[in-house]
């Protein structure tokens, strides 16, 4: 097992602004991701984005990284300005969305699949269980459902181009009920 608690380690130590790292036992952390090694790459993604964001007297720290039915889910905390607070939500959205179809494993392109009573995103190498439903729009874009950075929080579906990580047009749809957790 070291070696996972080594790339996550290796990851939080990489971004000093954003976890608060504990000495002693650093997978104990509050923002030490619950995921497996193939979201890395997801995660260094999002984090360029925050501290691009992140102005010299704002603070953030993750509170919470997790794998839930095959999405990256977070919490953090932090005292930031409106603006920033919308490109954190931004990258956080952006994060969710590439989670989404990016297999947890090994880091290709993959679907979501239905295995031992969870979903979980695997290429066609690591897939295990029964292929739920692609979500692709069509060849090259995913359709996901991501929180919209609204006050409250609101979940939308949109289109996705895992190519150039990025949101492609205007939201999908709208769901009105405010994400139970994120
Ligand atoms: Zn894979």
């Amino acid at each position: 097992m070291a070696h996972v608690i080594n790339w996550r380690l290796d990851f939080m130590l990489s971004h000093p602004r954003l976890f608060e790292v504990m000495a002693e036992e650093p997978e104990l952390s509050f923002g030490c991701p619950a995921c497996q090694e193939g979201w890395r790459d997801v995660l260094e993604r999002m984090c360029c984005r925050i501290e691009d964001a992140l102005r010299r007297n704002e603070t953030f720290e993750f509170v919470r990284i997790k794998q839930k039915f095959g999405i990256l889910r977070f919490g953090w905390e932090g005292e930031v300005s409106e603006e920033t607070r919308a490109r954190i939500e931004e990258a956080l959205a952006l994060a969710e969305a590439r989670s989404s179809c990016t297999c947890e494993l090994c880091g290709a392109e993959g679907d979501k699949y239905h295995a031992s009573e969870s979903v979980m995103v695997r290429c066609e190498r690591h897939a295990e269980g029964r292929p739920i439903m692609p979500t692709r729009a069509n060849e090259r874009l995913h359709l996901v459902r991501v929180v919209a950075p609204t006050v409250p929080p609101v979940r939308i579906v949109r289109r996705y181009d895992r190519e150039t990580d990025s949101f492609v047009g205007p939201p999908v749809h709208v769901d009105a009920t405010p994400p139970p957790d994120r």
